[in-house]
């Protein structure tokens, strides 16, 4: 088939295998092209819906995601960000959606059907957890037992004779309970099931779940991946016969693709991922000992602290790399307190979202979300507070936590 000018660019003139480079050296190059038309050496942002057809277009299959023809099938800016993705993630496939949502779903939509079983962790996204709780059964007929993620004994006992998937979250939204990715993938694949990993609170290169033993990972690239709080994405990384379904069944036929403009922007946020990802794990872990050490913090779950529940899990799975960003914590009071602190805090910014340049907290307290009786007996006294750790100095990020604390308890 024949192919507009975009349909692969110009490639760099180095030659390299992707897999051959470092990651930084992947966060710059790899998916960028330079363009035919013009010579930027950037791949431009390419907005159109449709791409010029071959000579005779009769024959050609309309739902093939293969050369660039309509945008729901693929588009130059989709296909370059899909093509690092893969690289950094280490997958031999990836295939990008307009949200991180978006993107669990179509794992779900195309690899279960009626009949099949799930397990899955009982604390996870909210999206996640109500398709499972509701929808997946109402809907389709699909079964979910709900677990303690990080207990192996409790997982392997869910597992039945037509389980299909096993779901986790490496670092779980918002407990922060920690998953042994390589014990869950010994379990499921002794079950004949797929394991599937949101891996977006430990995104490459602090840790790549397919090395051990994950089949897809998936990431809302809203948040560490692109990491500017400037655009909304999600993909699925795997092996080629995973992801390809995932491309046919998920991408054409529902049609959740990511915006060429949300693609580009990702392009370009990815490129600082290393340099970022090392600045937000260094400066977690300061806030976090400064949280444990205050008195007036009534509880702090973070990974790398060894009060922490998975604490040896996270320090051998993670390897040295660090421990994640985020935190969950709740100052010593009632839910009114929680929002005095918070509304006490002049640099951290509370907002939704997380893995962005500025500090986010949010005060999620009791409400509303599913699968809360599954939260540590902390979270369900005080509520909790979850904070991502951004880009700013950490120690302007403690003393406004302090500042806030002695604003909120008057000595
Ligand atoms: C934010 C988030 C999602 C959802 O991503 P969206 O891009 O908002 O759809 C899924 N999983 C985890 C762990 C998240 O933090």
């Amino acid at each position: 088939m024949s192919t507009a000018p975009y349909a692969s660019g110009t490639p760099r003139p180095d030659k390299h295998d992707p897999s051959t480079l470092a990651f930084a050296t992947q966060s710059v190059h790899v998916g960028n092209t330079i363009d035919k038309g013009t010579g930027a050496v950037r791949t431009p942002l390419v907005m159109a819906n449709s791409y010029l057809l071959p000579e005779d277009p009769s024959t050609m299959d309309w739902s093939s995601p293969e050369g660039l023809v309509y945008t729901r099938n693929s588009g130059a800016n989709q296909v370059n960000l899909q093509t690092k993705l893969a690289a950094i993630e280490g997958g031999e496939d990836a295939v990008a959606f307009a949200t991180g949502v978006a993107a669990l779903h179509s794992v779900f939509f195309t690899h279960l059907k009626s009949g099949d079983h799930v397990v899955v962790s009982n604390v996870t996204y909210d999206a996640v957890y109500r398709l499972f709780a509701e929808l997946f059964p109402e809907k389709y007929g699909i079964e979910a037992t709900f677990v303690d993620i990080s207990d192996l004994d409790a997982v392997r006992d869910a597992v039945r004779p037509n389980t299909k998937l096993v779901h986790a979250e490496t670092i779980a939204n918002p407990t922060t309970t920690v998953a042994d990715i390589a014990g869950l993938a010994e379990i499921a694949h002794a079950a004949g099931a797929l394991l599937s990993v949101d891996s977006t609170w430990t995104p490459p290169p602090f840790y790549r779940p397919l090395r051990d033993g994950a089949d897809l990972v998936v990431h809302s690239l809203t948040k560490y991946i692109n990491g500017h709080g400037d655009a909304m994405g999600g993909v699925v990384v795997g092996a080629r016969d995973l992801v390809d379904p995932i491309r046919h069944e998920a991408m054409v036929e529902v049609g959740g693709v990511i915006s060429p403009f949300n693609a580009w922007m990702i392009m370009r946020g990815s490129v600082t991922l290393p340099l970022r990802l090392s600045q937000h794990l260094a400066s977690a872990e300061k806030v976090a000992a400064y949280l444990a050490s205050d008195p007036r913090i009534a509880y702090v779950y973070y990974p790398g602290l060894e009060s922490h529940p998975q604490h040896e899990t996270a320090r051998r799975q993670f390897a040295g790399a660090g421990f994640g960003a985020m935190m969950a914590f709740a100052v010593d009071g009632d839910s009114e307190t929680q929002n005095r602190f918070v509304n006490n805090l002049q640099v951290i910014t509370s907002a939704v979202s997380l893995g962005h340049d500025e500090s986010l907290i949010v005060h999620v307290g009791g409400s509303g979300r599913g699968g809360m009786e599954n939260y540590p007996e902390p979270f369900r006294k005080y509520g909790h507070l979850r904070l991502s750790i951004g880009l700013e100095d950490a120690d302007d990020l403690v003393a406004d936590i302090r500042a806030a604390l002695d604003a909120t308890f008057p000595s």
